[in-house]
């Protein structure tokens, strides 16, 4: 039997032809096929601008710069994330906090956030919040965005896992709620480009500010020189300190051939998670609760194991993988990792994101999960979790 990976990208013939037919052009790095791919996941998105990286962790980095997240600042995010949301803030040297999860969406908790930004000393306020769509379903982003207006800070949204998701009938990213959101185009997310990410915004400042940053803080455009009589054709100027976290070409036109699938992607892991909610309806799991606003991307099937469970998750988690069923932990919450010790983070801080760490196994979901695999997932279950 095939090892059933939780997640993984589908190659097909066309997404290997657009990368040939680059490897075959003139540009292989900063060509057309880049921009190309910007423009297409801004209108898919209808965000104004789009900024590609070469990764999502890149992307979380400009976007702190862009909005002037530095020392002394404070960040705030979900523990229950990969430690890219909270990395970037100490990329910055700012200080970082956290913001315990709903029981429910696993997303932060709105209620929670309100009562630590009312305790909060007005000058230890966090300005920057990184809200993470976890698994693919939108944060009550209307709520964060009431709250921002009242306590001042930034909102960028860690959309890693949720191109092709929707909250109340807008595409995530459109950032009508936010400054910046942000995408993984790592092979377990919804599309890939191998490594890649993207910022999307409407903001024209924040927009030219992360493409300075992502190229060396280097402009070659006459308008934004500093040195406005320069302009032999040779000259560029460095202004700012900044990186090369450029995408390039090869990987920007695999994301395009990606792209034209991601709706039908996003429909069939709407599906199986579908049939997942239906086939462990009898036994004692908690599955994933999706509210009526959201139509999630579904990058993650997380489920719950419960007191009357009766199996323990090490032991499940074993019988999977003794049946080459790669299913995954997401996430160890990032204040119980080592590095974040050292920020004075300990056990017992966050209650519901560490419950909910106890208990969760993420199963197998992916655009070519087929019928037959997915019921050797389902089997296990059967096997091993007690019936209501
Ligand atoms: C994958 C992921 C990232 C980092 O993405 P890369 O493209 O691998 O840098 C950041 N945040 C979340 C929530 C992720 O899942």
């Amino acid at each position: 039997m095939d090892f059933i990976p939780y997640g993984k990208q589908e190659i097909l013939q066309e997404d290997i032809d657009s990368v040939v037919s680059v490897l075959k052009s003139p540009f292989i790095t900063q060509g057309p096929k880049v921009l190309e791919f910007e423009e297409k996941v801004a209108k898919y998105v209808h965000a104004k601008y789009a900024i590609s990286t070469n990764s999502a962790t890149s992307a979380l980095h400009i976007a702190c710069l862009a909005l002037g997240l530095k020392k002394g600042d404070f960040l705030w995010t979900s523990p229950i994330s990969f430690v890219a949301s909270s990395n970037c803030g100490v990329y910055c040297d700012a200080k970082v906090d956290f913001i315990d999860i709903n029981s429910k969406t696993y997303n932060i908790d709105i209620d929670y956030l309100e009562s630590k930004l009312k305790k909060t000393k007005k000058h230890k306020l966090p300005k920057v919040i990184v809200a993470v769509h976890f698994a693919g379903q939108s944060c009550d982003m209307e709520a964060l965005y009431k709250l921002s207006l009242r306590y001042g800070f930034k909102i960028i949204e860690d959309a890693s896992h949720a191109l092709g998701g929707r909250y109340r009938g807008d595409k995530i990213g459109g950032c009508r709620y936010s400054d910046i959101s942000i995408f993984s185009f790592h092979p377990v997310k919804p599309i890939t480009t191998g490594e890649g990410g993207i910022a999307t915004t409407n903001n024209q400042a924040l927009a030219k500010k992360m493409q300075i940053l992502r190229s060396h803080g280097i402009t070659k455009n006459i308008e934004e020189f500093d040195n406005p009589k320069k302009d032999s054709p040779w000259y560029y100027e460095q202004q700012i300190l900044g990186f090369n976290y450029r995408l390039n070409d090869i990987s920007a036109s695999l994301g395009i051939s990606q792209l034209e699938r991601l709706d039908s992607y996003t429909y069939k892991r709407n599906k199986i998670a579908e049939k997942y909610n239906k086939k462990l309806e009898h036994l004692e799991v908690i599955t994933p609760f999706v509210t009526s606003y959201n139509y999630s991307a579904y990058h993650l099937y997380p489920i719950l194991l419960t007191k009357n469970s009766e199996i323990s998750r090490k032991k499940l988690v074993k019988k999977f993988l003794d049946s080459k069923i790669g299913v995954q932990i997401h996430y160890i919450p990032i204040h119980l990792q080592p590095f974040y010790a050292r920020f004075g983070f300990k056990k017992g801080d966050f209650k519901e994101a560490e419950k909910y760490y106890k208990h969760t196994i993420s199963l197998p979901i992916f655009p070519s999960l087929s019928d037959d695999e997915q019921d050797r997932v389902i089997k296990i279950l059967e096997q091993c979790v007690a019936k209501k």
